[in-house]
Formats: C-alpha cells, structure tokens, sequence
C-alpha cells in the first residue's frame, strides 16, 4: 500500500520538478506538514529551501517561502533606502 503512494508521490515529484510559482522553484522530494497535508520542497529565491503544501503550488497559490509578505507589510522606507 505505502509503496504504491511512494511510487505515486514520486511521479508528481518528477512532473513538479523544476515548476517556478513565484519566487519558489520545485525540488522534491515530497513530505507532510504537521497537519498531514501533502508538501514538498521547494527552493526560494532567497535561498531558502522548505516544503510547501502542495496544494498551494499547484494553485499558484504562494510566492515564496515566507521571506515576502503581502503588500503592506514592510515599510516602503524600510526597503528603499
Ligand atoms: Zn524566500
């Protein structure tokens, strides 16, 4: 059973790998988050690598690791100078 889904993850792995959403570009391998939602790595931009809930890739649904908050966030000063 759990090779099947192994095998299953792999596949969306290989048809993810290398999908840029964002800032972030797909990695794998695939893991759960602590909700057990499915997840998989991903590299930002910043440099950072952490795994992003799949869902959230495949709707575009993220822009980066967490580094890039929405608009609004940071101060324009803060960044300009
Ligand atoms: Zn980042």
């Amino acid at each position: 059973m759990d090779a099947t889904r192994e095998e299953d993850e792999r596949k969306v792995v290989e048809a993810l790998a290398g999908t840029v959403v964002g800032k972030l570009t797909v990695i794998g391998p695939m893991g759960r988050d602590p909700s057990n939602h499915k997840t998989i790595k991903c590299r930002c931009s910043c440099g950072k690598e952490s795994y992003i809930r799949l869902t959230k890739i495949l709707n575009k649904k993220v822009k980066s690791c967490g580094c890039t908050r929405g608009p609004g966030r940071r101060r324009i000063s803060d960044i300009a100078l």
